[in-house]
């Protein structure tokens, strides 16, 4: 033990979407020595610990309600970066954004980033997190060497493809589950701009969106489509897909000069003027006036202007971190919340599904505010939601009253079962609703039997625990 005690602090911890979370314990560890004393701690307390990187899952993947939280977004040190190969060496509370700040000066870009750069480096190995280029470079797992695994006894392994690969390809993808990532390597991708060519697409319905990412994938560096979840009939999953692609060396005479970190990092004000912390109380209005629907129509319709100036050049943080725009955006969405239910649903089923999902929606009256359209494809890690498919991401506002969220969690565990039925996935990211019967069925008994053998085998006290893994069964 240190010889400080350790500072437990009583907190209300959430998940992004707020809908979920309760009262904890939490502690902020600053070393990997730190986290060793606060396992043991809490096992002699007789209590159990979730991981927490920087909070970004939508759900209760990094809440523990009533017991001991280990925040570790202040083990934040990036510990190396090699200019020739584009490999850094991180603390697991280094984010997205961190890692690019350092990178970009070199002409190197993360292989994989999520849709907001706040994403801690322990996160998004523990989630194995994909970006909008999902479908060429696979997961952000793929892009990791090495890393050091602190597991639930106190003992330290360093796992790679080559040494413990077992457990490599488990920690990946296995939600803080089986030790906390105490240090990783992660390898960052050659630029030779700051910024990307960008198209925008207006796509009719949902077929034509799929049809479209299917005739781009070979060519498009990313892709990435938004869809109008209250367009109906013909209009049925129309959207605007964009596409951007990296350009060749000394295609864009201006590109060096972008790799300045400032100029990729979204600005502080909208036009220059209006602080951005001031827009979520105007979106706020938006959903609560049922005026999503009139908002997504203008979105769709001046998507035909952004095609007819396409393409365009874009700063890379500009294209990925969209969301980042307007902070607290979240907050629209109070008091009850939102969750986000994102099914991953094998190719040849995709068009019935999705249509089978968003019609059921729309029968119920909980039309998603936000939906998005992304290709994958399959990975090696053994709790994956990564197959050769698309996901749709949907977000709903929660209603404060229990019972119209009870109807809600009803739909989506629905949902749920066309998804399955159809061997579909999910991503525990983006989870809130799932049932532990469910578990099963997404990754079959065999890849469940050997997760839980792991568990049993480096964390036979189920000290490493979360609201989700319990609602799990894990
Ligand atoms: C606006 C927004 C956009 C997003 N866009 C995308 C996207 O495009 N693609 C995508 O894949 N995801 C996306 N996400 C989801 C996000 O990438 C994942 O939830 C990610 O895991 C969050 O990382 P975090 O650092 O916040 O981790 P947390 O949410 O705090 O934790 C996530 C999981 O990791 C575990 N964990 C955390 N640190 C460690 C560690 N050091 N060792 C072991 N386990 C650990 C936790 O126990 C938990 O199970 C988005 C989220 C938001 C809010």
């Amino acid at each position: 033990m240190t010889e400080n005690p350790l500072d437990w602090r009583d907190e209300d911890v959430r998940g992004f979407g707020m809908a979920v979370g309760g009262p904890a314990r939490v502690l902020r560890p600053t070393t990997a020595e730190q986290v060793a004393d606060a396992f043991a701690a809490v096992r002699r307390a007789g209590g159990n610990l979730a991981l927490r990187g920087a909070g970004c899952s939508y759900g209760d993947a990094a809440t523990n309600r009533d017991g001991y939280v280990l925040d570790l977004s202040r083990m934040n040190r990036l510990l190396e970066f090699d200019p020739a190969t584009g490999v850094a060496v991180v603390e697991p509370g280094v984010t997205v954004r961190d890692l690019w700040r350092r990178s970009i000066g070199h002409g190197f870009w993360p292989n994989v980033v999520s849709g907001t750069m706040a994403v801690s480096m322990g996160g998004a190995a523990a989630m194995n997190i994909h970006g909008k280029n999902a479908y060429r470079v696979g997961t952000f797992g793929e892009h990791v060497p090495w890393f050091e695994l602190l597991t639930a006894g106190g003992e330290l392994l360093r796992c790679s493809r080559e040494t413990q690969p077992e457990l490599f390809h488990a920690a990946l993808a296995g939600f803080g589950m089986l030790g906390c990532i105490t240090k990783l390597a992660v390898a960052t991708k050659r630029v030779h701009s700051g910024r990307l060519r960008v198209w925008g697409i207006v796509a009719r319905d949902l077929d034509h969106n799929l049809e479209l990412i299917e005739s781009l994938r070979g060519q498009a560096d990313y892709l990435v489509s938004w869809l109008d979840l209250h367009g109906s009939g013909v209009a049925l999953g129309r959207g605007l897909l964009h596409r951007a692609d990296q350009l060749a060396p000394g295609e864009d005479p201006e590109g060096p000069c972008r790799f300045e970190a400032g100029l990729q990092d979204v600005p502080p004000n909208l036009f220059g003027l209006v602080p951005k912390g001031w827009l979520w109380p105007g979106m706020w209005a938006a959903v609560h006036a049922q005026q999503v629907l009139l908002v997504n129509w203008l979105k769709f319709q001046a998507g035909y202007r952004e095609a007819k100036h396409s393409p365009y050049l874009q700063t890379h943080g500009a294209f990925h971190f969209l969301l980042d725009y307007v902070p607290r955006w979240q907050w629209m969405t109070k008091p009850g919340g939102l969750i986000q239910f994102q099914p991953f649903v094998p190719v040849g089923s995709t068009s019935r599904v999705l249509r089978t999902l968003i019609e059921r929606c729309q029968a119920t009256g909980f039309v998603p505010y936000l939906g998005v359209l992304k290709r994958h494809r399959p990975d090696p890690f053994l709790m994956t939601h990564g197959l050769d498919g698309f996901s749709l991401a949907m977000d709903f506002a929660v209603s404060r009253h229990p019972r119209r969220r009870a109807e809600l969690w009803r739909l989506c565990q629905e949902l749920a079962d066309v998804v399955l039925d159809a061997g579909g996935r999910f991503y525990y990211a983006k989870d809130a609703v799932l049932l532990a019967s469910s578990f099963q069925r997404v990754h079959g008994g065999a890849a469940v039997d050997r997760f839980r053998a792991l568990k049993a085998r480096w964390d036979p006290e189920r000290l490493l625990q979360t609201d989700l893994s319990r609602r799990l069964g894990v």
